[in-house]
């Protein structure tokens, strides 16, 4: 199996009269920051399914013409976000083969691919080279063209799918939204004009003015036909949405578990100036994801908030780039500092978390160059010491600053005169709901779906005599 994690955006639309690609795509135009490597769109007359998809942002992928040839009141589209280096366009989405019975758009990851590669190997289904998403759709196909309904190729194929997924399966006449036991994913439901819209986040219902309803639920299938929406349970589920998401990846007007994303953010900023009250002139976010918590950092400090770096609109992530050498570069292109808020002062920098720590190094050589004073970088969530299998591109832990060395040591590294993390304690706190219903796996190295045969790959320094404490600030 190809090896890669990806955290995609997915959107689904079904409903008479709707124009469904049209939706899907101002749909994926809002989850864009989730992915931005490929896009694709299949719709469905109800007669047959067609796809367009491509290489590149939504703004690239799709004109007039494509839109056009995508009639039909059902669709999924999916955006992709690939990790490491394997950005290939056979593995663009939604995922179609020549009979075009079923489409696929999957967002998450599958740690281990081994019940479905045995499964289809039992059946004589050919699956070499496929990634976790392909196995998937190989193993509904296996089933619908056996004569199942979408609804029993969903139910039978569901046990083989060990891992992360939000899935959206679509055959000619009918779409179903999937949800893994721990829903570790997002994935809402709303209403537009009779018909039913699926999201990966509640922004994209927004932008096409369709009614929030409620999450899909973990464990659970939600079929849209043409006489209405069915539930169905698969798994006794027990909700477990990646933290990271309010942490970081969410857009700031998308609700999580009946949460604000950009009220959680502040609230992280509160929290993490309550834990370090230390005297500064001017508080500054790195753009954009840091500033929902630097205005919460703000308000409770007291000191100031001012923008001290501009970010270059036209520049998406830097994660996106495979090679550390390229996305070093990128930092540059992407902000600029202003000296006029920076020199002289002694200047909080707010940033949601450190990843390798290539982008802090750089931004406080910077700062350091337009003649701050002092430069105090404040991280709005805790160390993230472990590795993700649930399609964070953050997969192996060697690259992790935090796994290796200490909050000392990597202070040290960035060259920042203070580095302060958000307790993890703050961070729960911050979300105003139960650590239950979390996964904080990145934080904490608690896995709460089976990451099988790739456990080895994690190393817990806590368990081999280091204590806890010589990693965290707490
Ligand atoms: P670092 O340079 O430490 O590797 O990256 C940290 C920066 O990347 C932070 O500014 C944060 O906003 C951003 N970041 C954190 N996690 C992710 C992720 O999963 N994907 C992308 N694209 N950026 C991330
Ligand atoms: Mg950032």
């Amino acid at each position: 199996m190809a090896d890669f994690g990806e955290k995609c955006g997915i959107f689904g639309v079904f409903g008479r009269g709707l124009e469904a690609a049209r939706l899907t795509h101002s749909g994926l135009w809002a989850l864009q920051h989730r992915g931005q490597e490929s896009s694709g769109i299949a719709a469905s007359d109800g007669e047959s399914i067609r796809v367009h998809k491509g290489m590149g942002l939504v703004a690239h992928v799709y004109n007039e013409e494509s839109l056009e040839s995508l009639p039909g009141h059902i669709a999924i589209g999916h955006n992709r976000y690939s990790t490491s280096g394997d950005s290939e366009e056979r593995h663009a989405q939604p995922i179609i083969t020549e009979d075009k019975i079923l489409t696929l758009a999957h967002n998450g990851n599958l740690p281990s691919t081994r019940k479905l590669e045995e499964f289809l190997k039992s059946r004589n289904v050919y699956a070499e080279g496929l990634n976790d998403s392909e196995l998937m759709y190989e193993a509904l196909r296996f089933y619908l063209a056996r004569g199942a309904t979408l609804e029993t190729a969903v139910a039978r194929a569901f046990p083989l799918f060990t891992g992360v997924f939000s899935l959206l399966v679509m055959t000619k006449n009918k779409l179903a939204a999937v949800r893994d036991f721990r829903g570790i994913r997002p994935l809402s439901l709303g209403r537009l004009n009779g018909g039913f819209v699926f999201a990966s986040e509640t922004c994209a219902l927004e932008t096409v003015n369709a009614n929030a309803v409620r999450d899909v639920k973990p464990g659970t299938m939600m079929v849209a036909t043409k006489t209405g929406l069915k539930t169905y349970r698969l798994a006794r589920g027990e909700q477990k949405l990646d933290i990271f998401e309010f942490v970081y990846f969410a857009r700031p007007d998308s609700i999580l578990l009946g949460k604000s994303v950009n009220e959680v953010r502040r609230n992280l900023g509160r929290n993490l100036a309550r834990e370090n009250p230390i005297k500064a002139d001017v508080v500054i976010p790195v753009p954009d994801s840091a500033i929902p918590a630097a205005l919460g950092f703000s308000q409770e400090s007291g000191i100031p908030f001012d923008h001290g770096l501009i970010k270059n609109r036209y520049i998406h992530r830097t994660f996106i780039r495979p090679a550390q050498k390229l996305r070093d570069n990128d930092t540059q292109l992407k902000l600029n500092p202003l000296p006029a808020v920076l020199k002289g002062k002694r200047v909080i920098v707010i940033d949601d978390s450190i990843v390798r720590g290539t982008t802090s190094k750089q931004l406080v050589t910077m700062i350091r160059r337009t003649g701050a004073r002092s430069i105090h970088l404040m991280i709005s969530s805790p160390p993230v010491r472990f590795p993700d299998f649930y399609g964070i591109d953050t997969p192996v832990q060697r690259d992790l600053i935090a796994a290796r060395l200490t909050v000392a040591e990597i202070e040290q590294f960035i060259g920042a005169d203070s580095l302060h993390y958000l307790s993890y304690k703050g961070l729960i706190r911050s979300t105003g709901l139960s650590e239950k219903l979390f996964s904080t796996s990145c934080f904490t190295g608690v896995y709460p779906v089976d990451i099988a045969e790739r456990a080895h790959e994690v190393s817990r320094p806590e368990a081999q005599g280091v204590p806890l404490g010589r990693f965290t600030t707490i």
